[in-house]
């Protein structure tokens, strides 16, 4: 039987949010079963979330964060960290992906995830602050091994490891079975909301594995490129009165 993959998305109601929403859910809706997309949001399931995961033929479930927020540029922390309770409470097995709604994912990685036995990892494209240039993030790798880190330059010597949020996936046994996986600490994991910006991937990496020779390349050699990560986020821009959409759905 093929490994269940268990995609974990975290989202809130914004301008855009329908585009990717639909975007997402119709790469899922080609992954072959058994895919489970678990989608959280915070203090209250939306309608317009709902009514996008109602139609995706996709197998969800929709789950809500209420944990006060403590900082507001969250991010998705806790949502993530709901999602991660959920899979352990549940004893859910199969292969744990943070897919973000705002990134764009080929088949070909879902179908390598598949192939993941403890954690892998891949490298991401993302477009650089500059706008007209891709940068890689994410392990160099020689056949199945790890061997360092495309990064961005600002953070090279402070992050352990340069792996970007849409750049790993692991076994979710990890979260409960310490024996088979020689973990050193039975602490819950999770992702940290007191951590700085550019750093949640890697604090939570670290509770994960111990180093890169844990680590699976995600396929042999990490010669594909599988997702990217835009940040196509719209800001400042400038509407015309009465071209804006009141709601993430509805057009006024
Ligand atoms: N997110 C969220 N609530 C927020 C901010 C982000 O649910 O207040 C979700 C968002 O929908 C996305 C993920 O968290 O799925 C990462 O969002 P962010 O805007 O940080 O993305 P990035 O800028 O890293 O692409």
């Amino acid at each position: 039987p093929k490994k269940q993959l268990i995609v974990v998305t975290p989202t809130y109601n914004r301008a855009l949010q329908a585009y990717f929403l639909n975007r997402l859910s119709q790469a899922l809706r080609l992954v072959p079963q058994p895919i489970l997309w678990i989608v959280v949001e915070m203090n209250s399931a939306s309608l317009e979330t709902s009514e996008i995961l109602r139609k995706t033929g996709v197998m969800y479930r929709h789950l809500v964060c209420k944990k006060n927020m403590t900082n507001v540029k969250d991010r998705g922390v806790h949502q993530r960290n709901t999602a991660l309770e959920h899979i352990e409470h549940h004893k859910l097995d199969g292969i744990v992906y943070f897919a973000d709604d705002d990134n764009i994912y080929s088949l070909e990685l879902f179908e390598n995830l598949r192939e993941i036995s403890r954690f892998g990892t891949w490298p991401v494209a993302m477009l650089a602050p500059s706008k007209n240039k891709a940068i890689l993030e994410g392990p160099v790798c020689n056949r199945s091994l790890v061997i360092g880190w495309h990064t961005n330059e600002k953070s090279k010597r402070l992050r352990r490891f340069h792996v970007d949020m849409s750049g790993f996936a692991f076994n979710s046994t990890i979260l409960w079975d310490h024996r088979r996986w020689h973990r050193p600490t039975s602490d819950p994991i999770r992702q940290r909301d007191t951590v700085k910006e550019g750093f949640q991937e890697t604090t939570f990496i670290e509770q994960v594995v111990e180093d890169e020779s844990q680590m699976e390349a995600v396929p042999y050699d990490c010669s594909r490129i599988m997702s990217w990560h835009l940040h196509l986020e719209a800001r400042n821009f400038a509407y015309p009165r009465g071209w804006q959409l009141q709601k993430n759905l509805d057009v006024v």
